[in-house]
């Protein structure tokens, strides 16, 4: 059976990858979508966006993610619930290896996101879904009325420190310095939160337990005091992995793994293009990640077409 020659092939079906797709069908390429999950990407699992315009009030991360794939399905994009493990170029079409399917296209556009990256304190493997979580919009009902700790300064820490406070009694922000790197609308928040307590110049050493965890050990960094801090439950959110493993030496990164674009988006292969958080950029939001997805839709048209 002959193969199907895809326009344009997506990897990945976050806000980025969604909106090329809606992008891509609109401009009537056959689109391919490749996601190895539910399409929605990190977006999906964030309990409340208040900052994507047009949703005075706030959205839910699912609820958007939905209308965006809807949106795409609309124009057309035809969707794979696969993984896409390499990608290589033979005569002008790339072909994505994904799931033991072979996906050809005249041009690709890169949206593979990022994930949280790991702590790497002793027991944070172990007590993985026994307390340990990346996710509270998935795991937040589970410590109703419990203590939990939530790791990190930035949007996600203190964002989602906010939302677990409908379910925990207290929820202790641990972060390594005096000072959040959140968006000050977040930090007021959580500031003028009554169950939100902060140990600052902190760092957890190691999480214990026995059959789910029960204690951290958090370290001073400023006087290298630790102390065994009682807890239900460790909410990690230190930052952004990127999500590049299947295009590496495919296309150009940085040291940290992000793909490296010019400001059309174009990456270091011709035909490529990537967009979202998996690429080197400034700002990781659902807005920024919309308009890349679109650039690159437009530019990989224009790409097809010679222009
Ligand atoms: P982030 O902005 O990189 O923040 C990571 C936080 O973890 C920082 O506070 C950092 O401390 C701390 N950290 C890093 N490594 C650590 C370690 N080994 N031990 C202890 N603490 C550590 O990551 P993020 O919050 O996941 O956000 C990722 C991106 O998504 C950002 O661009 C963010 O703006 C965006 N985002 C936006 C929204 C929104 O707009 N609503 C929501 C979520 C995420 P330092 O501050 O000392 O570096």
């Amino acid at each position: 059976m002959a193969e199907t020659l895809y326009d344009l092939a997506i990897i990945g079906a976050g806000p980025a990858g969604l909106t090329a797709a809606i992008y891509g069908g609109r401009a009537a390429l056959r689109t391919a979508v490749i996601e190895k999950g539910s399409p929605g990407g990190q977006a999906a699992t964030t309990y409340m966006v208040e900052n994507y315009p047009g949703f005075p009030g706030g959205i839910t991360g699912p609820e958007l993610m939905d209308k965006m794939e809807r949106q795409a399905r609309e124009y057309g994009a035809e969707f794979f619930t696969l993984e896409a493990s390499s990608i290589s170029e033979e005569a002008g079409r790339f072909h994505i290896a994904a799931g033991g399917r072979n996906i050809v296209a005249s041009s690709v556009v890169i949206a593979t996101g990022a994930r949280e990256k790991r702590l790497g304190v002793p027991g944070e493997l172990d007590f993985r879904g026994r307390g340990v979580s990346y996710c509270a919009t998935c795991d937040g009902a589970f410590f109703r009325e419990k203590k939990v700790i939530v790791v990190g300064g930035g949007d996600s820490a203190v964002e989602e420190a906010v939302f677990l406070t409908k379910f925990a009694a207290e929820v202790l922000i641990v972060h390594r310095r005096d000072q959040l790197r959140a968006a000050k609308a977040v930090q007021k928040k959580a500031l003028s939160n009554p169950k939100i307590k902060f140990a600052w110049n902190s760092v957890v050493e190691e999480i214990r337990g026995d059959q789910n965890v029960t204690s951290v050990v958090l370290r001073n960094v400023e006087n290298d005091e630790r102390a065994n801090v009682h807890t239900d439950g460790v909410f990690i959110y230190v930052g952004l992995v990127p999500n590049s493993e299947c295009v590496r030496g495919f296309v150009a990164t940085d040291d940290q793994g992000y793909i490296t674009t010019n400001e059309e988006l174009q990456t270091s292969r011709p035909g490529v293009f990537a967009a979202g958080d998996v690429r080197k950029k400034l700002l990781r939001q659902i807005s920024t990640a919309v308009g890349d997805g679109a650039l690159a839709a437009i530019k990989a048209e224009r790409y097809l077409l010679g222009v």
